[in-house]
């Protein structure tokens, strides 16, 4: 009863535990005419959400369903095929891959299995990594994270590359890509969907939860968010939490922002990471209650430090 209140709906409220499966099983937000969205669970990877935690989605063209991100593990990726098929008889004939991040793509195995013809496409560095073992590395941690929730899932790569300024047209939808350089990830692809006057942010923004910057740039995820704020779309899909409009990708911009300034203003001035973790608290109250702030914030303030003082020689 969740899918056609969009923005109203809390993900957890429509949660609902499979039969013989500790799986959450979400209904999708329908978030714009075509788009679905299936808010998964905040959190991190553990045995009880089975590293299911992210956003997977799909858009309904005329010509089949273009998914973007099928989740962490072939068990989500059949979640979403279910959920696709309560809604659209069509088949799936492309899949979308925002960054390297296994909780947003290992469930392409499931997509694979059921539509061998469907192409998955990321960018070239996203195919590059996973080329070089990304994902096998995913497998296994994400194994270990859920005490083997994810048995099963195989590694299936993005084959078709997509960089900055490319589009492809399924049926009557346009998918154009956005990529300004390392950012949450040197893998990152945003997706601008005129029809549906919609982005697909992938973890250049998240709502509501911290995320990792451990493979990513400070300035660099400021700059992909700022081309984002350009495109001046009504809907915004983050990589976790709630979709909305611009003031979720301002609010994480504000978060991005407020630390990188408040660590460089503290490096200048001769103070350490450590001393600098209570005062960027401080300045970012706003976000106390996402989830992994508390977690994060120091190594955050960390990987700032590190940055700044980079660009300082
Ligand atoms: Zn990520």
């Amino acid at each position: 009863m969740c899918r056609l209140f969009g923005f109203l709906v809390v993900g957890f409220a429509c949660v609902t535990a499979m039969a013989g499966s500790t799986l959450p099983d979400v209904v999708p937000d329908r978030v714009a005419s075509r788009t679905y969205v299936i808010h998964g669970p905040m959190g991190h990877p553990s045995p009880e959400n089975q590293a299911f935690i992210n956003n997977p989605a799909f858009v309904i063209t005329n010509a089949g369903v273009v998914v973007v991100d099928p989740g962490s593990s072939v068990q989500i990726g059949d979640m979403l095929l279910r959920r696709i098929a309560e809604i659209t008889d069509k088949p799936v004939v492309a899949v979308l891959n925002t960054h390297v991040h296994g909780d947003h793509w290992l469930g392409n195995d499931a997509i694979y299995r059921a539509y061998p013809e469907a192409r998955i496409y990321a960018h070239p560095n996203m195919i590059a990594e996973v080329a070089n073992g990304a994902g096998d590395q995913w497998v296994d941690l994400l194994m270990g994270l859920t005490d083997g929730a994810i048995a099963g899932t195989r590694v299936v790569a993005p084959t078709s590359a997509l960089s900055h300024g490319d589009e492809i047209r399924v049926g009557d939808v346009r998918f154009r890509i956005h990529h300004t350089g390392k950012a949450h990830t040197l893998t990152d692809i945003m997706i601008e969907v005129p029809e549906e006057d919609l982005v697909f942010t992938g973890d250049n923004a998240s709502n509501g939860r911290i995320v990792r910057m451990d493979d990513g740039s400070f300035t660099g995820n400021l700059r992909a968010l700022d081309l984002a704020l350009d495109l001046n779309r009504k809907v915004y899909v983050p990589g976790h939490g709630q979709s909305g409009g611009k003031a979720l990708v301002q609010a994480y911009h504000r978060y991005l922002g407020t630390l990188h300034e408040t660590v460089s203003y503290y490096f200048e001035e001769g103070l350490s990471d450590f001393e600098i973790k209570d005062k960027a608290g401080a300045k970012l109250t706003e976000y106390a209650d996402w989830v992994g702030f508390k977690s994060e914030l120091g190594r955050h303030v960390s990987l700032a430090y590190l940055e700044v003082e980079a660009e300082a020689f």
